[in-house]
Protein backbone atom coordinates (compact mmCIF):
# COMPACT_ATOMS: atom_id res chain seq x y z
CA UNK A 1 0.00 0.00 0.00
CA UNK A 2 1.37 3.58 -0.92
CA UNK A 3 1.42 5.60 2.07
CA UNK A 4 0.63 9.47 1.60
CA UNK A 5 2.63 11.69 3.87
CA UNK A 6 0.93 15.09 5.25
CA UNK A 7 2.27 18.46 5.07
CA UNK A 8 3.86 17.34 8.48
CA UNK A 9 5.61 14.30 7.67
CA UNK A 10 7.29 15.95 4.42
CA UNK A 11 8.40 18.83 6.57
CA UNK A 12 9.84 16.03 8.67
CA UNK A 13 11.67 14.29 5.95
CA UNK A 14 13.03 17.33 4.60
CA UNK A 15 14.92 17.64 7.87
CA UNK A 16 16.25 13.97 7.39
CA UNK A 17 16.80 14.92 3.52
CA UNK A 18 18.75 17.94 4.45
CA UNK A 19 20.88 15.89 6.18
CA UNK A 20 21.89 13.75 3.52
CA UNK A 21 22.86 16.97 1.68
CA UNK A 22 24.88 18.25 4.27
CA UNK A 23 26.78 14.75 4.52
CA UNK A 24 27.58 14.79 0.61
CA UNK A 25 28.61 18.08 0.95
CA UNK A 26 31.03 16.30 3.50
CA UNK A 27 32.03 13.86 1.12
CA UNK A 28 32.98 16.32 -1.63
CA UNK A 29 35.39 18.11 1.07
CA UNK A 30 36.50 14.46 1.51
CA UNK A 31 36.86 13.62 -1.76
CA UNK A 32 40.83 13.43 -2.85
CA UNK A 33 43.24 10.47 -4.57
CA UNK A 34 44.54 8.21 -1.23
CA UNK A 35 41.89 8.83 1.12
CA UNK A 36 40.25 5.59 2.00
CA UNK A 37 36.30 5.00 1.26
CA UNK A 38 35.86 3.89 5.05
CA UNK A 39 37.85 7.37 6.27
CA UNK A 40 34.63 8.71 4.53
CA UNK A 41 32.17 6.42 5.75
CA UNK A 42 33.37 7.02 9.22
CA UNK A 43 33.13 10.98 8.97
CA UNK A 44 29.54 10.45 7.08
CA UNK A 45 28.90 8.43 10.36
CA UNK A 46 30.08 10.87 12.86
CA UNK A 47 28.77 13.47 10.90
CA UNK A 48 25.06 12.35 11.32
CA UNK A 49 25.11 11.37 14.48
CA UNK A 50 26.35 14.47 15.53
CA UNK A 51 22.70 15.47 13.93
CA UNK A 52 20.68 13.24 16.59
CA UNK A 53 20.01 11.12 13.06
CA UNK A 54 20.78 7.95 12.66
CA UNK A 55 22.47 5.90 9.07
CA UNK A 56 19.57 4.34 7.45
CA UNK A 57 21.60 1.68 5.85
CA UNK A 58 23.73 0.80 8.94
CA UNK A 59 22.33 -2.86 9.72
CA UNK A 60 19.62 -3.05 6.84
CA UNK A 61 19.73 -6.61 5.95
CA UNK A 62 23.06 -6.91 7.58
CA UNK A 63 24.84 -4.11 5.57
CA UNK A 64 28.04 -3.32 8.07
CA UNK A 65 28.19 0.17 7.18
CA UNK A 66 26.38 3.99 7.06
CA UNK A 67 27.32 4.95 3.30
CA UNK A 68 27.29 2.62 -0.08
CA UNK A 69 30.55 3.67 -1.48
CA UNK A 70 30.56 2.14 -5.57
CA UNK A 71 33.91 2.53 -7.65
CA UNK A 72 34.22 2.80 -10.88
CA UNK A 73 32.31 -0.69 -12.59
CA UNK A 74 31.06 -0.63 -9.29
CA UNK A 75 27.14 0.24 -9.51
CA UNK A 76 25.84 0.28 -5.71
CA UNK A 77 25.87 -1.28 -2.49
CA UNK A 78 29.95 -1.56 -2.24
CA UNK A 79 31.15 -1.65 1.19
CA UNK A 80 33.61 1.40 2.68
CA UNK A 81 37.14 -0.12 3.22
CA UNK A 82 40.89 -0.04 2.95
CA UNK A 83 40.83 0.97 -0.65
CA UNK A 84 42.10 4.11 -1.75
CA UNK A 85 40.80 6.36 -4.23
CA UNK A 86 42.71 7.35 -7.30
CA UNK A 87 43.03 10.47 -9.43
CA UNK A 88 40.54 9.33 -12.73
CA UNK A 89 38.29 6.80 -10.80
CA UNK A 90 34.55 7.50 -9.97
CA UNK A 91 32.96 7.01 -6.88
CA UNK A 92 29.37 7.16 -6.39
CA UNK A 93 28.37 7.81 -2.63
CA UNK A 94 24.70 6.55 -1.68
CA UNK A 95 23.65 8.08 1.61
CA UNK A 96 20.68 7.23 3.83
CA UNK A 97 19.84 9.03 7.09
CA UNK A 98 16.64 8.42 9.46
CA UNK A 99 15.23 11.57 11.70
CA UNK A 100 12.88 11.08 13.79
CA UNK A 101 11.65 8.30 12.24
CA UNK A 102 11.79 9.08 8.60
CA UNK A 103 14.05 8.55 5.73
CA UNK A 104 16.49 10.90 3.26
CA UNK A 105 17.36 9.01 0.64
CA UNK A 106 20.61 10.68 -2.09
CA UNK A 107 23.05 9.19 -4.00
CA UNK A 108 25.70 11.01 -6.39
CA UNK A 109 28.73 9.93 -8.54
CA UNK A 110 31.87 12.05 -8.20
CA UNK A 111 35.12 12.55 -9.92
CA UNK A 112 37.89 12.00 -8.24
CA UNK A 113 41.05 14.40 -10.13
CA UNK A 114 40.87 14.34 -13.22
CA UNK A 115 38.30 12.02 -14.95
CA UNK A 116 38.38 10.72 -18.74
CA UNK A 117 35.76 12.69 -21.20
CA UNK A 118 33.84 9.66 -21.37
CA UNK A 119 33.45 9.61 -17.72
CA UNK A 120 32.60 13.10 -17.43
CA UNK A 121 29.72 12.51 -20.03
CA UNK A 122 28.78 9.69 -18.09
CA UNK A 123 28.26 11.30 -15.17
CA UNK A 124 26.80 14.26 -16.75
CA UNK A 125 24.17 12.28 -18.65
CA UNK A 126 22.49 10.38 -15.46
CA UNK A 127 22.43 13.59 -13.23
CA UNK A 128 20.53 14.54 -16.32
CA UNK A 129 18.38 11.43 -16.54
CA UNK A 130 17.47 12.20 -12.47
CA UNK A 131 16.49 15.74 -13.07
CA UNK A 132 14.36 14.91 -16.29
CA UNK A 133 12.67 12.17 -14.29
CA UNK A 134 12.19 14.86 -11.16
CA UNK A 135 10.27 17.23 -13.74
CA UNK A 136 8.44 14.51 -14.70
CA UNK A 137 6.92 13.50 -11.15
CA UNK A 138 3.88 15.71 -10.30
CA UNK A 139 0.84 15.07 -9.56
CA UNK A 140 -1.29 13.95 -12.66
CA UNK A 141 1.42 11.71 -14.33
CA UNK A 142 1.93 8.56 -14.05
CA UNK A 143 5.30 6.32 -13.10
CA UNK A 144 5.97 5.49 -16.37
CA UNK A 145 6.53 8.72 -17.84
CA UNK A 146 9.42 9.52 -14.79
CA UNK A 147 10.78 6.50 -16.32
CA UNK A 148 10.49 6.97 -19.85
CA UNK A 149 12.29 10.53 -19.12
CA UNK A 150 14.88 8.92 -17.30
CA UNK A 151 15.66 6.19 -20.16
CA UNK A 152 15.37 8.40 -23.18
CA UNK A 153 18.10 10.75 -21.68
CA UNK A 154 20.75 7.62 -21.13
CA UNK A 155 19.92 6.11 -24.73
CA UNK A 156 20.25 8.75 -26.32
CA UNK A 157 23.92 9.11 -25.40
CA UNK A 158 24.29 5.73 -25.83
CA UNK A 159 24.79 4.45 -22.54
CA UNK A 160 22.12 1.55 -20.44
CA UNK A 161 19.56 2.20 -18.15
CA UNK A 162 20.19 -0.69 -15.00
CA UNK A 163 17.14 -2.71 -14.99
CA UNK A 164 17.44 -5.01 -11.88
CA UNK A 165 17.85 -2.06 -9.35
CA UNK A 166 15.23 0.87 -9.24
CA UNK A 167 13.72 3.67 -7.50
CA UNK A 168 11.15 3.43 -4.31
CA UNK A 169 8.93 5.33 -1.92
CA UNK A 170 10.11 6.06 1.05
CA UNK A 171 9.11 7.62 4.39
CA UNK A 172 8.87 5.86 7.40
CA UNK A 173 10.60 3.33 6.05
CA UNK A 174 13.28 3.29 3.89
CA UNK A 175 12.04 1.10 1.05
CA UNK A 176 8.37 1.40 0.43
CA UNK A 177 5.89 0.87 -2.68
CA UNK A 178 5.57 1.23 -5.25
CA UNK A 179 8.74 0.44 -7.30
CA UNK A 180 10.62 3.47 -9.66
CA UNK A 181 11.62 2.01 -12.50
CA UNK A 182 14.25 3.86 -14.54
CA UNK A 183 12.63 2.81 -17.95
CA UNK A 184 8.92 2.44 -18.91
CA UNK A 185 6.27 3.97 -21.29
CA UNK A 186 4.62 7.56 -21.16
CA UNK A 187 1.35 7.71 -19.68
CA UNK A 188 1.62 3.91 -18.43
CA UNK A 189 1.75 3.07 -14.51
CA UNK A 190 0.55 4.46 -11.13
CA UNK A 191 -0.73 7.44 -11.06
CA UNK A 192 0.84 9.82 -8.69
CA UNK A 193 -0.87 12.21 -6.47
CA UNK A 194 -0.07 14.70 -3.79
CA UNK A 195 1.74 13.67 -0.69
CA UNK A 196 3.51 10.52 -1.85
CA UNK A 197 7.22 10.31 -1.52
CA UNK A 198 9.76 8.90 -4.10
CA UNK A 199 13.34 8.41 -4.44
CA UNK A 200 14.24 8.56 -8.17
CA UNK A 201 17.40 7.03 -8.73
CA UNK A 202 18.97 6.58 -12.17
CA UNK A 203 21.79 3.67 -12.55
CA UNK A 204 22.90 3.75 -15.85
CA UNK A 205 26.08 1.51 -17.60
CA UNK A 206 28.04 2.89 -20.54
CA UNK A 207 28.09 -0.45 -21.58
CA UNK A 208 25.48 -3.50 -21.08
CA UNK A 209 22.54 -3.07 -18.66
CA UNK A 210 23.43 -6.53 -17.01
CA UNK A 211 24.93 -6.52 -13.33
CA UNK A 212 26.39 -8.98 -10.75
CA UNK A 213 27.02 -9.41 -7.19
CA UNK A 214 30.39 -9.83 -5.86
CA UNK A 215 31.25 -12.60 -3.15
CA UNK A 216 31.05 -9.96 -0.72
CA UNK A 217 27.03 -10.76 -1.57
CA UNK A 218 26.94 -6.81 -1.53
CA UNK A 219 28.78 -5.12 -4.40
CA UNK A 220 26.70 -4.83 -7.69
CA UNK A 221 28.91 -4.43 -10.61
CA UNK A 222 28.21 -4.39 -14.41
CA UNK A 223 28.47 -7.69 -15.77
CA UNK A 224 30.80 -6.18 -18.28
CA UNK A 225 33.04 -4.22 -16.23
CA UNK A 226 32.31 -1.33 -17.86
CA UNK A 227 31.91 2.23 -15.59
CA UNK A 228 28.57 3.47 -14.04
CA UNK A 229 26.78 5.85 -12.68
CA UNK A 230 24.21 6.79 -9.92
CA UNK A 231 22.32 9.80 -8.80
CA UNK A 232 19.17 10.18 -6.82
CA UNK A 233 17.11 12.53 -4.97
CA UNK A 234 14.20 12.22 -2.59
CA UNK A 235 11.20 14.19 -3.72
CA UNK A 236 7.24 14.50 -2.44
CA UNK A 237 4.92 15.03 -5.39
CA UNK A 238 2.76 18.10 -4.97
CA UNK A 239 0.47 19.85 -6.82
CA UNK A 240 3.36 21.96 -8.06
CA UNK A 241 5.77 19.53 -9.41
CA UNK A 242 8.40 17.76 -7.53
CA UNK A 243 9.41 19.18 -4.06
CA UNK A 244 13.39 18.29 -4.29
CA UNK A 245 13.74 17.08 0.07
CA UNK A 246 17.29 16.32 -0.07
CA UNK A 247 18.78 19.47 -0.94
CA UNK A 248 21.38 21.40 1.73
MG1 LIG B 1 20.14 5.63 -2.00
MG1 LIG C 1 17.23 4.72 -2.79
Amino acid sequence: MIVLKSRREIELMRQAGRLVAQAHQLVRELLRPGVTTAEIDQHVETFIRAHKAVPSFKGYRGFPASTCISINEELVHGIPGRRRLRAGDIVSVDIGVIYRGYHGDSAWTYAVGDISPEARRLLQTTETALMAGIAQARAGKRLGDVGHAIQQVVEAAGFSVIREYVGHGIGREMHEPPQVPNYGESGKGLLLRPGMTLAIEPMVSMGTWETRVLHDQWTVVSADGSLTAHFEHTVAITDNGADILTLP
